[in-house]
């Protein structure tokens, strides 16, 4: 049987990334499947703090090994805002006013430059490790393209002029922040 680890999420979207960026090395286990409903708190104002409090609360309760991602999209002209907030930016979750209220805030700033960036935190053995991912781009004008999830359609990617939201699954995996943490992940994973 393959190895078992915990993502501590469930965001299918997530969960579908991470399963195809790790393949077989490990049957990715979501917090529904260990019968964990509950909604961990991020009271953290870092990335590394939210993701350290996910994994940290699961390994605890649950006695597993297991990881836990945080995500911000870091605006350069909005002093890297949402960042930390990105997941309730405009006091909701809702995609749709979360995009709005950056396109608004973007609507007369003709610098764009944005990054995703995720930490990952990994429990193994009582043992954490913190691993970066980060992707560069830029905040499109209008919104574009119906894949991915969160801001995917307001950002593309540098040498790219399509958003993430075009993309097709295995081409944002490639290079994008959550795929570039695993991949530091799975090595790290493999030399132990
Ligand atoms: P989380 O706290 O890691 O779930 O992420 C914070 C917010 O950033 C969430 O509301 C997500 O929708 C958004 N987000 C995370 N990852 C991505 C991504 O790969 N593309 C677009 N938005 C994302």
């Amino acid at each position: 049987m393959k190895n078992q680890l915990v993502f501590a999420t469930n965001n299918v979207h997530k969960l579908e990334e991470v399963q195809f960026k790790v393949g077989d090395v490990f049957k990715i286990i979501s917090l529904n499947d260990i019968g964990c409903h509950e909604d961990i708190a991020e009271t953290g104002i870092t990335l590394e703090e939210n993701a350290s409090i996910k994994s940290q609360y699961i390994n605890k309760k649950y006695s597993l090994n297991c990881f836990a991602d945080d995500t911000g999209l870091e605006i350069k002209a909005l002093n890297n805002q949402p960042g930390v907030y990105s997941a309730r930016y405009s006091g909701s979750r809702d995609f749709k006013h979360n995009i709005d209220l950056v396109l608004l805030k973007m609507r007369d700033i003709t610098d764009r430059t944005a990054r995703f960036r995720t930490v990952v935190s990994l429990i193994i053995d009582e043992k954490e490790t913190l691993f970066e991912g980060i992707v560069n781009g830029k905040i499109r004008e209008t919104p574009t393209g119906k894949d991915g999830f969160g801001y995917d359609p307001i950002f593309e990617p540098d040498g790219y002029d399509v958003t993430f939201a075009e993309m097709r699954l295995e081409e944002k995996n490639r290079i994008s922040h959550r795929g570039l943490a695993m991949e530091k992940l799975i090595e790290f994973l493999k030399g132990i």
